[in-house]
């Protein structure tokens, strides 16, 4: 084969991947999402839109778009889809919102926000991750994403009061700091717990009165305590 027939071919070999990802990305969002009771248009435009396999490593492409947890390195893990897609309906998120969020690790959840809100914060304490999603919303064109590297217990002073906040490790309590960032009318979405963990969601009514319920068990990477 000439060289110059290895251009085209290996053009139409990149798009035939883009369209199997694509591919998975429909059925991901059917068969996971829709099919198990999330309904807002734009929660699931956002999972539709969001290339999953580019926040995983290459080796593990392949799985990206299917209903479970991945490892990310540093003992870390990106969440399984359905849950990413469950929690950011719980939040509520409008397209005015500023949003906190905590523990950006492969930075998918923080890129499915950006395409809702009108900003993101978010915070990682393993620094390689924190760098790495960072370039990743780079290449992605989120210009509406910050990350910070440091401990997420104490919020983003500088950065509060927010309009929602998520948390995607689990700390045995919610931390009082963050319920304070969160603006009145308000809404924090985020696991509770050690070994058993479970959804919780604060509201934060127009008085500043706080209103707590748990939604479903979960399984999350421990919120750790900053050094
Ligand atoms: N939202 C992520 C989920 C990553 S798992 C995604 O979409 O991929 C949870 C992340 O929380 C891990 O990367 C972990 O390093 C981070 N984390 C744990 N404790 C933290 C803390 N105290 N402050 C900030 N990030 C923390």
């Amino acid at each position: 084969m000439k060289a110059g027939a290895l251009i085209p071919l290996m053009a139409s070999l990149v798009m035939c991947e883009a369209q199997d990802f694509r591919a998975a990305r429909e059925r991901m969002v059917r068969d996971h999402m829709e099919a198990r009771g999330v309904k807002d248009a734009r929660v699931l435009a956002a999972m539709r839109a969001t290339p999953r396999h580019l926040f995983v490593p290459k080796a593990l492409q392949g799985k990206a778009y299917e209903d479970t947890p991945l490892p990310i390195g540093y003992g870390q893990t990106i969440s399984q889809p359905y849950i990413v897609a469950s929690m950011t309906e719980l939040l509520g998120v409008r397209p005015g919102d500023r949003v906190l969020e905590i523990g950006t690790g492969s930075g998918y959840q923080a890129a499915v926000l950006a395409q809702l809100a009108k900003e993101v914060y978010s915070i990682e304490i393993v620094e390689e991750l924190g760098r790495q999603s960072r370039r990743l919303f780079e290449q992605l064109g989120h210009a509406n994403i910050e990350v910070r590297i440091g401990d997420g217990y104490k919020g983003w002073p500088e950065k509060a009061p927010f309009d929602r906040i998520i948390l995607t490790a689990s700390p045995p309590e919610i931390p009082q700091a963050l319920i304070d960032q969160l603006k009145n009318g308000g809404r924090l979405v985020a696991p509770e717990g050690k070994a058993w963990q479970e959804l919780m969601v604060i509201d934060k009514d127009a008085a500043g009165k706080v209103k707590k319920r748990a939604v479903y068990g979960v399984q999350f990477v421990p919120m750790v305590k900053g050094k």
